[in-house]
């Protein structure tokens, strides 16, 4: 019967001898009476990964120098002067690593290297990768709780400043080199476009928000979804959706949606768009949100224009006026429109108003909603035969939408401030991470945080 385990780091020298045995940790084998002694725990986990990498690093760190032969002051000869330690972050623990220090004997200058001098940062990239990620999608404060959850200790490295700064960075660089799309794509007969937009408070007191546009693109067979039952009126409760592949884009720049526009093309081009390709356009209704879509016209064969349903929805939903017989009739409107016959609903929306007459708020009322289907009208589609066909008619796609980006940045009591710029790096990342390419093209924005400062 085994009582113990053992683990311990063995080196090897070129010849595989073993010239080194170190003791991790010792364990003893005993009858797990519960699921929780099954195993290691996550404390163990975490201490175990520490301790091997630690025996790792120490043994690299004789690489970890300064490639300096003569002083860069006097020209002479550099002698190795001791070692200096300094902090290294791996994914999930943190180190003290060794580096080695050299000085000039004659002129005493002294070259004391870091990981972060040497590196450019003292943080592992997987880790920034990760936590740039978590950045995109969560605010900082929940990304740092994340981290510190999963490494089971309090990081530093973790902290939603730090979080901050490199979620930042990385979209920064994103902004500053956009990918520029492959040739070799293959190309898409059919792709959906949605737009979406929203306003943001502003860092800026004078100005009290900005616009924010996020729009998606995929190729219509990459989209497999199911739907949830239907409520009386035939109406969707929900879509579960699933893309294989997506490009996403977004922006908080005010330079007449030129970046926006930019951006949108690139995520159609990703997503194999071609002059002989059919664009259904998803949006809101509001004219920003079309004039991203009639961009994208000399690039297509056709497009194809839809008011999203779920914005129909939501202004519906507004529009309820407190008074049974009424609402009845507005859910008919409503109804018309799902089957796309705007005109039917525009009818009954003008009965509607004109029965107003002496109550000037709800007539107020029941015109905007008509304003906004009128304006809109060619843009009905037949939302209840695109359900049944299995096609897509709302645009909510939770992790690209900006009111989701707006709620989870702390709606209401926390209200977050953005500056138009932080804001805009921030939406670089989120649309990258939501992006099929991530994985390829990561690595290169990460490596901004690894610039060395001479
Ligand atoms: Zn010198």
């Amino acid at each position: 019967m085994v009582h113990q385990i053992r683990v311990i780091v063995e080196s090897l020298d070129d010849a595989g001898g073993v010239i080194g045995k170190e003791i991790i940790t010792t364990k003893n084998v005993v009858k797990p009476n519960h699921i929780i002694e099954l195993g290691f725990r996550h404390s163990e986990q975490i201490d175990l990964l520490s301790q091997i990498e630690q025996q790792l690093l120490d043994k690299q760190s004789v690489y970890l120098k300064e490639e300096l032969y003569k002083c860069p002051k006097c020209g002479r000869k550099l002698y190795k002067s001791g070692c200096v330690k300094s902090a290294f972050h791996s994914v999930f623990t943190d180190h003290k690593v060794s580096t080695s220090r050299q000085v000039c004997k004659l002129c005493k200058w002294t070259s004391t290297p870091s990981v972060r001098s040497l590196f450019g940062n003292a943080s592992h990239p997987n880790l920034v990768k990760i936590q740039a990620e978590l950045g995109a999608n969560h605010t900082f404060r929940e990304s740092q709780k994340l981290m510190n959850l999963f490494s089971n200790n309090s990081r530093s490295t973790n902290s939603h400043d730090t979080i901050n700064r490199i979620t930042e960075a990385v979209g920064q660089d994103l902004s500053d080199n956009p990918e520029v799309p492959s040739k070799s794509i293959p190309s898409a007969s059919h792709i959906y476009v949605q737009v979406d937009e929203g306003h943001v408070a502003c860092t800026d007191r004078d100005k009290r928000s900005f616009e924010v546009m996020v729009s998606i693109v995929f190729d219509a067979k990459n989209n497999q979804h199911t739907t949830e039952k239907k409520k009386d009126d035939g109406e969707v409760k929900g879509v579960r959706r699933r893309l294989k592949s997506k490009h996403c884009a977004a922006s908080a720049l005010l330079d007449t949606r030129d970046t926006m526009k930019q951006q949108t093309l690139h995520a159609a081009i990703k997503q194999g768009i071609t002059p002989q390709t059919k664009i259904t356009a998803i949006c809101d209704g509001a004219k920003n949100c079309w004039d991203i879509v009639d961009s994208l016209e000399k690039h297509c064969d056709s497009i194809e224009r839809v008011l999203d349903w779920h914005h129909i929805a939501m202004k519906f939903k507004n529009t309820r006026l407190g008074h049974e017989e009424m609402n009845k009739q507005l859910s008919g409107a409503k109804w018309y429109l799902w089957h796309g016959l705007p005109g039917k609903a525009i009818e009954r929306l003008q009965l509607m108003r004109d029965s107003f007459q002496d109550n000037p708020k709800k007539k107020e009322k029941v015109q905007r909603q008509l304003t906004y289907i009128e304006n809109n009208a060619n843009f009905i589609a037949n939302d209840q035969k695109q359900q049944d066909n299995g096609l897509i008619f709302t645009s909510q796609m939770a992790e690209c939408t900006v009111k989701n980006l707006i709620n989870k940045r702390g709606k209401g009591q926390q209200h977050m401030h953005w500056s138009r710029n932080g804001l805009h790096a921030l939406l670089q990342v989120r649309s990258a991470v939501n992006s099929n390419d991530w994985s390829a093209i990561c690595q290169l924005h990460i490596d901004v945080l690894y610039k060395k400062t001479a």
